[in-house]
């Protein structure tokens, strides 16, 4: 198998049939071999039915269909995706065709001629976005190439086409809050980025709201840094140094002038600038304790419904499991 299309679906009804149908008409006769993986993440609407629809009507045996019980992320749903690729390189592509089959092709052709990169990665170089939404995304990759040791590249997305070596350890990565822009950087390996146009969606709304896409940003920054821990400690030896400095110059004034110092409001003002540092570092804390909390369950990162054109290996595994 050439190359794997991971495909995460979510309200894509409109969209999933008509992209089957755009990718193969896209690589006919200049990919022979490739494969759909279809994640349906739990929609709402009629995409599972649609997919079901597609794999029922395969000419060829190129469709997996996997169902999750509920919505669990596009990130799970790449996670699940990732897992099933056969291919010698996968991509990630969205179900909305926002983002062209013919990208992909020429993502295929540098891996295919440039063997010194494993993973190219397609950016956007114009965004036909608001300009607040573009200033805070800015603004995101400023912080987080700050704080994170990892590289983030700004527009970059997660399409993208890897090699088998570039998958696995991805897969490898099992952390349960999945920041795919870090991971891909995370993991290493040379990435080329080749500029695209998002064209606009097909049919369907975008999932992504500002509230989202700020949950998401915190998620990436908790992630892939412990700089706001370390702030804590910086602000804390900087407040207790003022702190004594100014108790020596209250001691200093009293022993020289002998003058009280007329301080109700300054008390009040520090114990509420105090109380205000400490109680934001203790909520940065619980930030983290709860990330760890959650993957400390050690829940699993989806949970499949229903599968189609995967099935039968799932048994097999599951039968080996039982020999053991
Ligand atoms: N998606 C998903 N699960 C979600 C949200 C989105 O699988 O919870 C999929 C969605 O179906 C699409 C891709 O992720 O194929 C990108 O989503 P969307 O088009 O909403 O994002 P945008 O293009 O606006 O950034
Ligand atoms: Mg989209």
């Amino acid at each position: 198998m050439k190359l794997s299309l991971v495909i995460p679906c979510y309200n894509e009804e409109d969209n999933v049939e008509l992209f089957y149908k755009e990718v193969n008409d896209c690589f006919e006769e200049q990919i022979m071999d490739y494969e759909f993986i279809f994640v349906n993440d739990g929609s709402q609407d009629k995409t599972m039915n649609k997919l079901k629809k597609l794999y029922k009507q395969r000419e060829k045996d190129n469709i997996k269909v996997i169902g999750f019980s509920r919505n669990f992320g596009k990130e799970a749903a790449i996670y699940a995706g990732l897992q099933q690729a056969e291919g010698e390189y996968t991509a990630i592509i969205d179900a909305d065709l926002q983002q062209r089959p013919q990208v992909v092709l020429s993502m295929v052709e540098i891996l295919d001629k440039e063997e010194e990169y494993d993973c190219v990665a397609a950016f956007q170089d114009k965004r036909n976005e608001g300009m607040i939404l573009s200033f805070f995304k800015r603004a995101f990759y400023k912080i987080i190439n700050m704080v994170a040791d990892t590289k983030f590249v700004s527009g970059a997305s997660d399409f993208r086409c890897f090699r088998k070596n570039m998958r696995l350890a991805i897969i490898s990565m099992s952390e349960y809050h999945r920041f795919s822009k870090g991971i891909f950087s995370w993991v290493g390996f040379e990435t080329k980025y080749i500029p695209y146009k998002a064209e606009k969606r097909n049919a369907g709304t975008s999932k992504w709201s500002f509230r989202k896409l700020y949950k998401y940003g915190m998620d990436g920054i908790l992630s892939f840094s412990i700089a706001p821990l370390k702030l804590a400690t910086y602000v804390g030896t900087i407040c207790a140094f003022l702190a004594l400095v100014y108790m020596f110059v209250i001691f200093l004034q009293k022993l020289m002038f002998g003058i009280d110092v007329p301080g109700h409001a300054t008390v009040v003002t520090l114990i509420l600038f105090i109380g205000g540092v400490q109680l934001f570092f203790l909520g940065v804390l619980g930030e983290y304790i709860s990330k760890m909390y959650i993957q400390e369950k050690k829940r699993p990162i989806y949970i499949t419904r229903e599968t189609f054109g995967v099935a039968e290996k799932k048994e097999e595994d599951e039968l080996s499991d039982k020999k053991e």
